[in-house]
């Protein structure tokens, strides 16, 4: 027999309309390009949303239409996201780091019709230009464009969001394409509900009325990790950094707004660390921030007790990835962990974490056989769940699901016995010696814990007689010195013998991807023959 409840979809405007409803005083903060801070709420960022789609519906947006965003974490951004979205159009947003190949792709692929882009992406922007065919109209985010066309588009009393089918798409983000070209991801209204209703949970990101949230992790990637919608249901505070993604301004807003959650990659904690040392600050002193989530790459254990001990704060590690909207698992604590001594508490933080709740995880060995949750089988990490992606946009790459359904997630993993998710490497990155695995991030995490090293990034090398060996890259904190002796005797009284990198060099830095995360592949180019006479 069916259920008797009321059928209503599952809109991305439903959460505006609540937030404009219910919490329509609440701070948005937003820290524009321009370099100034401008204040709104949701009762001003609800009018002005509706104000730009029914600009947008009279020059021709309407469902299905793709629109394409260049920008940074701010309001103006912020208002295309319901403008669009709550019209039944898809927002596409685009990651300005991408090489100006890859963002002519992309825009391309998704056949944009217009793009919206911060005022300081126009000399990009005139580069690519020429060659976006299907864009008709270039918009950018400034007082002569973008706002004189909200100035000359009146409130219309009479304007509803329409009501469509949930499971249309909202918006479009493309994977970072390390290798290859990047591959669509299209999300739906019913996804993006549904996952945004999780993400704010009290065992995942506990977010409320009470909170202050700093959107540190883009905008354009993965939807902000769905915080946005989290503010909207919660009624909690957001704060939007634009492009001011240093240390200073990092910690500047941390202190004026009162943060109480970041989210970021540990890319952007360890910027905020070197800013602390730099000047000699007092975090616990000068902020109130409680949790720093940090997701995109693993979080090392020396970031975990830092947060601990000098900001009083939890570091919440996260697991996802585009193709899973894309929170998979969470790493909090259980009751039985609440008195455990510091020490232990971090192991526990370092683990990636537990399932949400829709999501399924399962580890299989090569052959596909399912393997136990026993915190020692590693194997390639599927996963199912509805928000994860059954086909990237426009079916690149083909057909992407098991039989029972599962996406291979690339990722290589152990599951303990209470659930919690190890992540072991990216099956790409993990270094083959031998027939045996090592982790490059066991030993990256372990190598950041010297107390010279600021970031670390380790590959495998060809190597003659083992196949592959690990080669070390390290950055040294400013003013340390540390030879290769000195770190080959620091790891190997913390790794297995045959972990030790067979070579590590110093170097003034390393490249990073679009998203944050070393960049691997390009190392792997570089240093391919490093071995080879060993
Ligand atoms: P992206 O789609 O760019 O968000 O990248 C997703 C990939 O980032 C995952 O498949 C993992 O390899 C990696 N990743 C994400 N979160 C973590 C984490 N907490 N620890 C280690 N790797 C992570």
């Amino acid at each position: 027999m069916l259920g008797q409840m009321q059928d209503q979809p599952l809109l991305i405007s439903s959460m505006l309309e609540h937030a404009e409803r219910y919490h329509p005083d609440v701070d948005i903060v937003s820290h524009t390009v321009e370099g100034t801070v401008h204040r709104t709420n949701w009762r001003d960022l609800g009018a002005r949303s509706r104000r730009l789609a029914a600009w947008l519906v009279r020059n021709g947006v309407g469902q299905g239409s793709m629109v394409g965003t260049l920008a940074w974490n701010t309001h103006r951004h912020l208002e295309l996201y319901f403008a669009v979205m709550g019209l039944g159009a898809v927002l596409h947003t685009i990651n300005p780091r991408l090489s100006p190949e890859h963002l002519s792709f992309i825009i391309n692929d998704a056949e944009d019709s217009m793009l919206f882009y911060d005022a300081n992406f126009a000399p990009l922007v005139a580069q690519l230009k020429d060659g976006l065919p299907t864009v008709q109209r270039f918009c950018a985010l400034n007082a002569d464009d973008y706002e004189s066309i909200l100035a000359a588009t009146p409130e219309d009393p009479l304007f509803r969001w329409p009501k469509f089918d949930e499971r249309s798409a909202s918006s479009l983000c493309y994977t970072s394409g390390t290798t290859g070209n990047p591959k669509g991801v299209l999300y739906s209204h019913r996804s993006t509900v549904l996952h945004s209703m999780m993400v704010g949970m009290p065992d995942l990101m506990n977010a409320s009325a009470n909170s202050s949230l700093l959107l540190v992790v883009p905008l354009f990637h993965v939807n902000a990790w769905g915080l946005p919608y989290v503010a909207a249901m919660t009624g909690a505070k957001l704060v939007l950094p634009g492009p001011h993604l240093d240390g200073n301004s990092i910690y500047q807003m941390m202190k004026n707004e009162r943060v109480t959650f970041a989210a970021g990659v540990p890319t952007v904690w360890q910027m905020l660390f070197q800013h602390i040392d730099a000047k000699g600050l007092d975090p616990r002193a000068d902020l109130c921030l409680r949790t720093a989530v940090a997701g995109g790459s693993a979080a090392p254990r020396a970031m975990i007790e830092r947060f601990d001990r000098e900001f009083g704060a939890f570091l919440l590690h996260a697991w996802g990835m585009t193709e899973m909207s894309p929170l998979g698992v969470v790493c909090q604590l259980l009751p039985k962990h609440a008195n455990l001594p510091a020490e232990q508490r971090y192991d526990i933080q370092m683990k990636q974490g537990r399932a949400v709740y829709g999501v399924q995880l399962r580890i299989v060995d090569e052959d596909g056989a399912i393997l136990p949750h026993d915190g020692v089988a590693r194997g390639r990490l599927m996963v199912s769940g509805p928000w994860i992606v059954d086909r990237y946009f426009k079916g690149a790459g083909g057909d992407i699901l098991d039989a029972d359904g599962f996406f291979d997630t690339g990722d290589v993993a152990t599951i303990d016995a209470d659930g919690y998710l190890t992540l072991v490497d990216r099956s790409k990155d993990v270094i083959k010696s031998g027939g045996e695995w090592i982790s490059s991030i066991d030993l990256e995490n372990t190598a950041v814990s010297h107390p010279g090293i600021a970031l670390a990034a380790v590959i495998g090398v060809a190597h003659a007689k083992w196949q592959e060996r690990p080669l070390m890259l390290c950055v040294k904190k400013p003013g340390a010195s540390v030879t290769r002796e000195d770190m080959l005797a620091f790891l190997s009284s913390r790794v297995a013998k045959w972990w030790l990198p067979d070579e590590v060099l110093f170097v003034d830095t390393l490249p990073m991807t679009a998203t944050g995360k070393i960049y691997k592949l390009g190392l792997r180019q570089q240093y391919k023959d490093a071995l080879l006479s060993a």
